[in-house]
């Protein structure tokens, strides 16, 4: 497991979430931690998220919203969360009674992300919902216009943006420590079991790209910190494969962006994969694994003989970083740094990645 010290607690507030703001904090009580209800009790939600709590600053748990009481009552005493503070998914709605939820945590399979965060906003709570945002552009434009409307964040569960190797291998693209920037290439692909939601386009929204092969697009975009102006796609998938009948394995896509920086990302579902490289006409910058929940690592300048392995807040722990970040971005009024527009980008480049792709051409972006 991970290893998250209090001293990484200090690092994580003290860098990468001080670095974001701006200009002096509004708190109204700075004792207040934000109260979060995770809406989802499973691998990630359960598994991952609702352990962090513990290392957090500005955020705690509060609530649970589950369609299983008998887990979720065994979580809430583990957590020390009230069981009055236990719903399902019926009677989420009256969240908006409960005042020690300021934000809901959205941790459900991808085509339930629209209806439960414009519920939450409905409520008058702040939705941090996970990638990707949801199965169409059009359910984006609707949470992000629910949100607006009851005058709450929006936020999408994007955790490399609070990631240390990640924040430093940005920082060393845009800083030319490898000269000008020519291409950026990523492979991330796990071997799916599948028998789960996400090989269920329904549910999912598409296979692998919209699962995995979105971090390779999000990296894309926030290493070259430019905008993809057109995508070309191929899929190759086993339609026999039982786990494929109905979403894509691979799917490999260029990117063009206005400098001429090519990104070349390949996605799947059939292969452990997770890296980047980025090529400089001085050097390049390597991560593998890049994404990953831990250990990632990093290399800058010719090769793999030169690794960065203590960047700057080298111990912040991702998770608690976002969970602060979208609290301290409801106590101080002040808009994400991945808001819901940030996930909605992503979701109509991967609209047009498909497109691309069974049309077997090139699609101009807007
Ligand atoms: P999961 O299948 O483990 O959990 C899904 C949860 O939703 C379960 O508690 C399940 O009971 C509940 N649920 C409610 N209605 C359901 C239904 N009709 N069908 C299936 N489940 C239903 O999935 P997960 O891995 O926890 O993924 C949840 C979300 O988190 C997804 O959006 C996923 O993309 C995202 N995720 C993000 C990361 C990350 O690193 N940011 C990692 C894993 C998952």
């Amino acid at each position: 497991m991970m290893d998250f010290t209090r001293r990484n607690l200090v690092m994580t507030a003290g860098g990468v979430l001080a670095a974001t703001a701006v200009g002096g904090p509004v708190w109204a009580n700075p004792d207040r931690k934000m109260g979060y209800a995770i809406v989802g009790l499973g691998g990630y939600g359960l598994g991952i998220i609702i352990p962090q709590f513990k290392y957090c600053q500005h955020s705690k748990l509060v609530a649970l919203v589950s369609g299983d009481p008998v887990k979720a009552r065994k979580v809430a005493g583990e957590y020390g969360v009230p069981e009055a503070n236990i719903y399902d998914y019926k009677n989420y709605d009256r969240i908006k009674d409960n005042p020690d939820i300021d934000i809901v945590y959205i941790c459900l399979p991808v085509s339930m992300h629209a209806e439960y965060t414009i519920r939450g906003a409905k409520a008058g709570k702040h939705v941090l919902c996970e990638k990707p945002m949801a199965i169409s552009s059009a359910e984006c434009e609707s949470m992000i216009a629910a949100c607006k409307q009851a005058g709450k964040k929006l936020m999408i569960g994007y955790r490399c943006h609070f990631e240390p190797f990640n924040l430093e291998a940005r920082r060393l693209a845009r800083s030319g420590a490898i000269g000008k920037l020519r291409y950026f290439r990523s492979e991330h692909g796990y071997t799916t079991g599948g028998n789960n939601w996400r090989v269920k386009k329904a549910m999912s929204g598409g296979g692998s790209l919209m699962d995995i092969g979105i971090y390779a697009l999000q990296a894309a975009r926030y290493m070259t910190g430019e905008e993809p102006i057109s995508v070309y796609a191929k899929e190759t998938t086993d339609r026999s494969d039982p786990r494929f009948r109905d979403v894509e394995d691979m799917i490999e896509f260029q990117l063009e962006f206005p400098s001429g920086v090519i990104g070349s990302c390949m996605s799947m579902y059939s292969a452990n994969r997770n890296q980047f490289l980025l090529m400089g006409d001085k050097g390049r910058i390597e991560m593998e694994p890049a994404t990953g929940y831990q250990g990632q690592k990093l290399w800058v300048g010719d090769g793999r003989k030169n690794e960065i392995t203590a960047p700057p807040n080298a111990s912040a722990n991702q998770f608690a970083g976002q969970l602060d970040h979208m609290a301290q971005s409801v106590m101080q009024d002040r808009t994400p740094i991945v808001p819901g527009e940030e996930g909605l980008r992503d979701i109509r480049i991967i609209e047009a990645v498909y497109r691309s792709a069974r049309e077997h051409k090139r699609i101009a972006l807007k």
